[in-house]
């Protein structure tokens, strides 16, 4: 099976893959992960990439579908996986139409008001030694700059700064609302209300996922 994570940033795209990867085994492909991890290593791919990220711009093209298509291309991949980030607009959708699958493959788009966005972007931080998420206005009492589970220091992604969270929100009205039309027309799409708890909106993830897998077990085709 293929999930595919659409939505806008800051609608729990990472936080629901994540879920998924664990109760299904599918790895968790997260384009933006791979391109922040390029950025850090200092590697040639994540300095062409730097820049464009801080400005909240998409990524070429070119260099976004060559990550995905090295990560998709791994053993663990087989027998499926989530993608998270990724594709962002049309041309990236057909790229990843060219690259092929024998997964089934379904579409989770998850959809939330604007100002619920703004405010769940600029409240994450992120500890800087062990990746886990975390929403200042959800975390539990404890230091706010402290990671809860490691003590690692909670920071702030450069592109969760107001002005970046402003562009980011305006590309992906411009480049990746039509891949939603797109994915409603042609595919397995299926539209998640992600304004509720963590908990509540993976059960909905769960549901459409179990249901697929039920149907494609019946029909024969491969999971
Ligand atoms: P994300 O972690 O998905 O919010 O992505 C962070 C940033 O990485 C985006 O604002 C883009 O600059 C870049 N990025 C991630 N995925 C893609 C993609 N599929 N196409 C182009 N740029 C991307």
């Amino acid at each position: 099976m293929r999930v595919i994570l659409m939505g806008p940033p800051g609608s729990g795209k990472g936080t629901q893959g994540d879920l998924i990867e664990r109760k299904y085994g599918f790895p968790k492909i997260s384009t933006g992960d791979l391109l922040r991890q390029a950025v850090q290593n200092g590697t040639p791919l994540g300095k062409k990439a730097e820049t464009r990220m801080n400005r909240g711009e998409l990524v070429s093209d070119d260099i976004v579908i060559q990550i995905a298509a090295e990560r998709i291309a791994k053993d663990d991949c087989r027998k499926g996986h989530v993608l998270d980030g990724f594709p962002r607009n049309l041309r990236q959708a057909e790229m990843l139409e060219e690259l092929g699958s024998s997964h089934p493959e379904i579409i989770l788009d998850i959809q939330l008001n604007e100002e619920k966005l703004i405010q769940r972007l600029s409240s994450r931080r992120i500890c800087s030694r062990c990746g886990k998420i975390f929403n200042l206005s959800l975390k539990s009492p404890g230091h706010p700059d402290t990671c809860g589970l490691c003590k690692g220091d909670l920071v702030q992604r450069r592109d969760d700064q107001p002005k970046v969270i402003k562009e980011r929100l305006r590309v992906y009205h411009i480049e990746t609302a039509p891949l939603v039309e797109y994915y409603q027309r042609e595919k397995n799409y299926h539209r998640i209300d992600g304004e509720r708890a963590i908990e509540t909106v993976f059960l909905d993830v769960c549901s459409v996922i179990d249901s697929e897998i039920i149907k494609f077990k019946q029909t024969g085709a491969v999971q």
